[in-house]
């Protein structure tokens, strides 16, 4: 199956959600950063959840979401859009935790005590910014926490990531169901029985249920419409131009020490892509006239 979204609500417009399977788009991200087992389970999982959150964007909306604890990973950074592009980067891509059978000590990874971002660019002057306290730090509660708590949308999400024996992507997929005002307890109750009692996501897409399957399996006999149906993949939008912007940033001391200490050609690498960009020293110097 083609990574793919499928967004739906209910007729009554009292419940929307997104169901997704990300395998490839996870597979190449996860070989880009070079993640261990672990490793690759946690940020397969954040960037699941960054496609889910991404659906609900319009436009040229952007989203970020990063996950700072203080254990091994140190921090994870997601990046989705409205179209289903997603990015994702890990600053320490060893975990170093051996899996215990099939579990992967994603928590640990993550450390259990930290914070998750969310950062938005919603078209406005100024872009939107969150930050709840890590609840489990294995991802899907933690989003979903966010998601209640500080948007004031009750969610819940699952995320999956299964890995085949030589630590390659086998399955990884995700679903995220929210209740929207005024909300129907009656129904947040029986829809909530439903998603307890939910094999896990990597086991429905394992058993070829399709995004759109896995929703009817959450929605029970609820009736809901298909809204979108949309492919998923990588892609970074860095540019020589963005990387010359961060450059310039860093400001003129720092751009005088890359001259004097630093072999030409100066390379910068995007962390999300690993595209290496070259810089001469004439180059720098140029930019260091940009420069504060
Ligand atoms: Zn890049």
């Amino acid at each position: 199956m083609h990574d793919h979204l499928v967004r739906v609500v209910s007729p009554d417009g009292l419940f929307r959600a997104a169901a997704a399977v990300t395998t490839q788009l996870v597979a190449t991200i996860v070989e880009k950063q070079k993640t261990d087992f672990t490793a690759t389970v946690a940020l397969g999982r954040l960037l699941t959840g960054g496609a889910l959150l991404g659906c609900l964007l319009k436009g040229k909306q952007r989203l970020a979401l990063s996950v700072e604890g203080n254990g091994p990973l140190g921090k994870m950074s997601v990046e989705a859009d409205a179209k289903g592009r997603v990015r994702g980067t890990v600053r320490n891509p060893i975990a170093g935790l051996p899996p215990a059978g099939d579990h992967f000590d994603v928590a640990g990874a993550v450390g259990k005590a930290g914070f998750l971002h969310v950062w938005k660019d919603l078209g406005l002057k100024e872009p939107y910014q969150s930050m709840v306290q890590l609840q489990s730090s294995e991802i899907a509660e933690d989003l979903a926490w966010y998601l209640t708590s500080s948007e004031q949308v009750p969610s819940s999400l699952g995320l999956g990531v299964e890995l085949g024996r030589k630590g390659d992507i086998a399955i990884a997929g995700g679903f995220l169901v929210q209740s929207l005002p005024p909300g129907d307890p009656e129904k947040i109750d029986a829809l909530t029985e439903r998603i307890k009692v939910l094999p896990p996501t990597t086991s429905m897409l394992g058993d070829g249920l399709t995004p759109t399957e896995i929703l009817a399996q959450i929605f029970g006999s609820e009736d809901f419409h298909v809204q979108q149906e949309m492919p998923l993949s990588f892609s970074c939008p860095c540019s020589r131009e963005q990387i010359e912007l961060m450059l310039i940033d860093l400001g003129r001391k720092e751009l005088l020490l890359l001259i004097e200490e630093e072999p030409q050609p100066v390379e910068v690498v995007c962390e999300y892509c690993r595209t290496a960009y070259e810089f001469n020293h004439e180059q720098i110097s140029e930019l260091m006239k940009r420069a504060r």
